[in-house]
């Protein structure tokens, strides 16, 4: 069978406590985390928001840079143009153009006739002549009125990237006699542009209205021609940018290049049809973003940690000392298991689920005489002793605790009487066998009371399985050795039944509600009243009367009898008292003595006392003793019943023939009446034998001048049959039944009416 795990010890969080943290500590985390989401778009949002800003605000001051560089050069140009007319010749006009050139950052100037024919000068000294431009759109425009720039291209002569400014040469009646033009190589816009923008992160390039990247100093870029094209912008980004262009407006986009997302902004430069467009990497915003989060989240999460390790330790904490209160609640101290709160709350649990069970008390004998002999600690080991043997017997869907001082209860999950009775019996065997102290033998016996469960009640009450499994215990507490009982429920009545007369008895005493009732005794020859026996009668307050057969033996058991007897003994002393007062004659009357008074320190002189104190002569009390009392014959005994006789009492030895009745007692104890036991009237007196026998105890008994009493005479038959076995006087129902005083006065005093 599988070890019992009765007591369990719940030193840890148990796993549903766990969960429910678990749960706590995951919907905080999720908290957080959605916190900090919201918290990271928003601060995305307000962070975009200003890079946005700040790269428009740079690319502004770029754009305005650019333009600056245009129009300073476009003014030196048209400085320049001012030292030109159409009457300079061309060895003039060459060497004003070389003038002009050394004093500018300007690659190659040129001066362009009306007819289109150049004359060009190089930095580097190279002059040509008669140079035909009128293919350039810079130069038409110049010649058209306006100051203007070209587009970046490949120089006429050699293969730098170069833009040319052309500004109209008037004369003094401000008529265009010619166009001044000056080469640039683009460095310096790139230069510009290449300006640190994000650092190193951003990039400005400039692009025409249609897309076509002018301007680029990025590498990737560079490889691109058109930056609206080969750029992947999304539907919506791509319609703003166009509609910006148009009108000529900034717009500030997004766009992902190469897996890359980037931020932009776009605005137009003053020339041409040219934008300046900022680009900065997205990663390189969110950098800091990034690490800013990382923060968040990092000490976010730590807190979670903490929080949720000091939840969990307080609640660790609570947890334990629950426990222990618990513990102490629902544990025994000594052996760990189940106390009897506990098993109560389990076994109803239990039992609810499944019936097929039965409670087994089990109660050690001679407890106490362990703990004093070889001390508490010795019987402190016994008791865990008993505890570990039941949970070895058990199952694991059985109980087991410990009820109180040396008790223990335990569930079997079976009503098969073999099986209990084997159970049962293994488990005593055990406890026996237990090793008190180890290399000696004391052995240790036990006792146990069972009661199977209600199979087809639902009324569930462990409360009561226990007391009626106590109460079968109680059946066998003094036996010795090894026993068990099951519980029957006569048995149970019994037990209540005797605890509500001893819990009244007392009162009733007080109350008067023990009545003497009186059965008249017979003279067999003359058939008149010649004595009577007291006999006593409970009457409860609502006037029924309960014989003594359902008291007497209970008052026997737990010494009362003895104040009753006192008692029954005075109301018939008060009995007699009021006769002789009427002045009636006196009535011998007998009174059942119980062999516990005979025991009593005081008993001779309480008795005196009583006559004493009603002025009564003793020879009229009959005192009845049992022959039991007689047959244990101690010498003290034999002493306090000569003492009565001799303070004048007569004796009677009451039901004669009932148990193992030995004539020498007739020999030994100075009794005056013989009370034969009503057994002789049974069937058993129509036998031969017993009529010699009776005749013979009564003869005896007349030789011993001892008066011969018939108990139980029902019939006419019998009585005759006494009188004439020699019989001297007889009671019974066939005379009369007992009555009350009142009706005994009346039948004594004055006959049957
Ligand atoms: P007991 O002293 O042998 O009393 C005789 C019993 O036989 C009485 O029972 C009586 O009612 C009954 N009896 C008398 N005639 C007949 C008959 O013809 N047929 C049958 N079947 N029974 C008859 P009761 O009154 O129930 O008392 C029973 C026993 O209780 C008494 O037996 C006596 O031992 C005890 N008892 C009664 N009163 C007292 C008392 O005050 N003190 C003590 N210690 N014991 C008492
Ligand atoms: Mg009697
Ligand atoms: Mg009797």
């Amino acid at each position: 069978m599988k070890r019992n795990e009765n007591h369990l010890q719940h030193l840890n969080l148990p796993r549903q406590k766990i969960r429910a943290m678990t749960i706590i500590a995951a919907c905080m985390m999720a908290v957080c985390i959605i916190t900090a989401t919201v918290l990271m778009h928003l601060i995305n949002l307000v962070l975009q928001d200003q890079t946005q800003q700040y790269l428009g605000e740079i690319s502004n001051q770029c754009r305005a840079t650019i333009e600056k560089q245009i129009e300073g050069d476009l003014l030196t140009v048209q400085a320049a143009s001012a030292f030109f007319d159409e009457t300079l010749d061309e060895e003039t006009i060459v060497s004003r153009l070389q003038a002009e050139n050394n004093r500018n950052p300007f690659v190659r100037m040129a001066f362009v006739n009306r007819d289109y024919q150049a004359t060009i000068v190089d930095l580097d000294g190279s002059i040509y002549l008669g140079q035909d431009v009128s293919d350039q759109p810079v130069v038409q425009h110049a010649m058209a009125g306006e100051l203007s720039l070209s587009d970046i291209g490949s120089d006429r002569f050699s293969a730098d990237d170069v833009v040319i400014y052309a500004t109209p040469v008037t004369n003094n009646a401000q008529e265009i006699i010619g166009v001044m033009t000056a080469s640039r190589k683009v460095d310096s816009f790139s230069a510009i542009i290449q300006q640190p923008l994000f650092g190193t992160h951003g990039l400005n390039l400039v692009v025409r209205q249609n897309g076509d990247i002018v301007l680029a100093v990025d590498d990737i870029l560079q490889q691109k021609a058109n930056f609206f094209e080969e750029i992947a912008f999304d539907g919506v980004t791509y319609q703003a940018l166009q509609q910006a262009v148009q009108s000529g407006s900034s717009y500030t986009f997004s766009f992902t290049d190469d897996g890359q997302k980037y931020w932009g902004t776009l605005g137009p430069l003053s020339y041409n049809d040219w934008y300046l467009v900022s680009v900065v990497p997205a990663s390189y915003i969110n950098q800091g973003y990034r690490q800013m989060m990382f923060v968040f989240v990092a000490t976010t999460l730590l807190l979670i940690l903490v929080f949720t390790s000091l939840l969990l330790y307080t609640s660790h904490i609570r947890y334990a000392s629950t426990q222990k209160i618990e513990h102490l609640a629902y544990y025994d101290d000594i052996t760990g298991t189940y106390n009897t709160n506990k098993f109560m709350e389990l076994a109803a649990e239990q039992l609810s689920r499944d019936k097929n069970y039965t409670l087994v008390l089990l109660d050690l004998h001679g407890f106490k005489f362990i703990n004093a002999s070889f001390g508490f600690a010795v019987g402190d080991r016994l008791l865990r002793g008993v505890a570990s043997i039941l949970a070895r017997a058990l199952g694991p869907d059985e109980l087991y605790y410990h009820r109180f001082a040396d008790q223990f209860g335990f569930l079997l999950h079976t009503q098969d009487m073999q099986e209990i009775r084997t159970r049962v019996t293994d488990i005593m065997d055990a406890v026996s066998a237990f090793e008190l102290i180890p290399g000696e033998s004391h052995p240790i016996h036990c006792y146990c009371g069972i009661k199977i469960n209600q199979m087809f009640s639902d009324n569930l009450n462990v409360g009561l399985l226990q007391d009626r499994a106590a109460a079968a215990l109680h059946q066998v507490k003094n036996l010795h050795g090894n026993h068990y009982a099951f519980y029957d429920h006569a048995l149970l009545e019994r037990a209540q039944y005797k605890n509500t007369v001893e819990q009244h008895m007392h009162a009733a005493l007080q109350g008067h509600e023990f009545i003497a009732y009186l059965q008249p005794k017979y003279d067999l020859r003359t058939e008149r009243i010649v004595s009577a026996e007291a006999l006593v009668r409970w009457r409860k307050p609502d006037g029924s009367l309960v014989p003594p057969g359902n008291f007497i033996p209970i008052f026997e058991q737990n010494g009362f009898i003895t104040q009753l007897d006192l008692y029954i003994l005075e109301e018939v002393c008060r009995y007699q008292r009021a006769w002789l007062d009427a002045g009636l004659p006196i009535v011998p009357i007998s009174v059942n003595q119980s062999r516990l008074l005979f025991y009593q320190e005081h008993y001779l002189e309480t008795v005196h006392a009583l006559v004493a104190k009603y002025a009564l002569d003793p020879k009229y009390i009959i005192l009845e003793i049992t022959e039991s009392l007689a047959t244990n014959n101690a010498d003290e005994i034999t002493a306090v019943i000569s003492g009565l006789h001799q303070m004048g009492f007569s004796l009677s030895m009451d039901d004669f023939g009932a148990g193992y009745s030995s004539l020498n007692l007739l020999r030994e104890l100075a009794i005056d009446e013989l009370k034969l036991d009503r057994d002789f009237l049974s069937d058993g007196a129509q036998d031969a034998r017993s009529q010699v026998i009776l005749h013979s105890i009564i003869d005896l008994a007349r030789q011993l001048h001892i008066t011969t009493v018939c108990e139980g005479i029902e019939t006419r038959a019998q009585a005759d049959q006494l009188r004439d076995l020699g019989c001297d006087i007889a009671q019974g129902y066939f005379f009369s039944r007992p009555i009350d005083a009142e009706a005994f006065a009346k039948l004594a005093y004055s006959g049957p009416e």
